[in-house]
């Protein structure tokens, strides 16, 4: 854990909400880029997507932080091998883990893994995802990448309405969603927002062999470039479906060394590249 960089962006202890929405706006000015990561609903690799993002924008050398405020599947934590772990209070606010460039918060490290989903209901989680961000010490950062809850309800809205000035979202989508409703759901919702969409990602887009590497497209492919075309958004790129994904998830090493190569890391890296922001 990583000491307390005692930056003024971070505030302790309760608070009136006009103090907390002046936290929040605190917090924010520092933070050159914020970036949603959406889907139109869970299952699609959101949060797997957020993660190896915070990680390839980390590669470049950029400062970088990754909130998860997905109520329902807090899946940060373990993908992180931080699952248990409980953040601390330091001098000027609640402390988020720091590896290196990185630094992340999740609900989980707030309240414990089990309690996430329970605790936080209604009009609470709007307050919680401000204190996620004015009461936390995230200090000056390049890249803010969210985790935002999946759908186009109350929550993300509600995370929309937190972060009036981020860049965009990322919309997450899998090769046999784009022919649905849901992913054009996303993107509707987010120019009813007024919410840039940087683009789209198509998630789990063929299969990497693990004995020879090669891809196979096992669905159709090119449907989510096809949708972005008629919707008039950016195709960021496929990410393969890769063994190594869940391997590094389920193992907690996402962050580590170990998950630095394959064709989904690659893609990942080419994705940053193409994100302009
Ligand atoms: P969501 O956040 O949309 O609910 P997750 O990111 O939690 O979805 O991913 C769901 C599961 O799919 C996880 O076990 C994850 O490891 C796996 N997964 C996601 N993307 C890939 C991929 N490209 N290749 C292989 N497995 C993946």
């Amino acid at each position: 854990m990583a000491e307390n960089n005692g930056s003024s962006c971070s505030h302790t202890g309760e608070s009136n909400p006009e103090e907390l929405d002046k936290a929040v706006q605190d917090c924010l000015r520092q933070i050159k880029h914020k970036l949603l990561v959406f889907s139109g609903k869970g299952g699609v690799g959101k949060s797997t997507v957020a993660v190896n993002l915070a990680k390839a924008f980390a590669d470049t050398g950029a400062k970088v932080g990754l909130l998860d405020i997905d109520f329902h599947g807090p899946s940060v934590p373990v993908m992180l091998g931080l699952k248990g772990y409980q953040a601390i209070q330091g001098r000027d606010g609640i402390l988020p883990y720091e590896e290196g460039n990185l630094k992340v918060m999740s609900i989980p490290f707030l309240v414990g893994q089990e309690d996430a989903a329970v605790i936080w209901r209604g009009p609470m989680k709007m307050h919680v995802i401000k204190q996620m961000l004015g009461y936390v010490s995230w200090g000056e950062l390049d890249y803010l990448i969210i985790d935002s809850p999946p759908g186009t309800g109350d929550e993300p809205l509600s995370v929309c309405q937190t972060i009036e000035d981020a860049d965009g979202a990322v919309v997450v989508t899998t090769p046999q969603d784009v022919a649905v409703a849901d992913v054009r759901r996303s993107i509707n919702f987010c120019e009813q927002l007024k919410l840039p969409v940087l683009g789209v990602i198509e998630n789990m887009s063929g299969f990497v062999c693990p004995k020879c590497g090669e891809v196979v497209n096992i669905f159709k492919s090119g449907g989510g470039q096809e949708m972005c075309q008629q919707m008039e958004v950016k195709f960021l790129g496929s990410i393969p479906l890769d063994p190594q994904v869940v391997e590094m998830g389920d193992a907690g090493k996402v962050f580590s060394a170990e998950a630095t190569s394959g064709p989904a890391q690659q893609a990942f890296a080419e994705i940053v590249q193409k994100l302009e922001l």
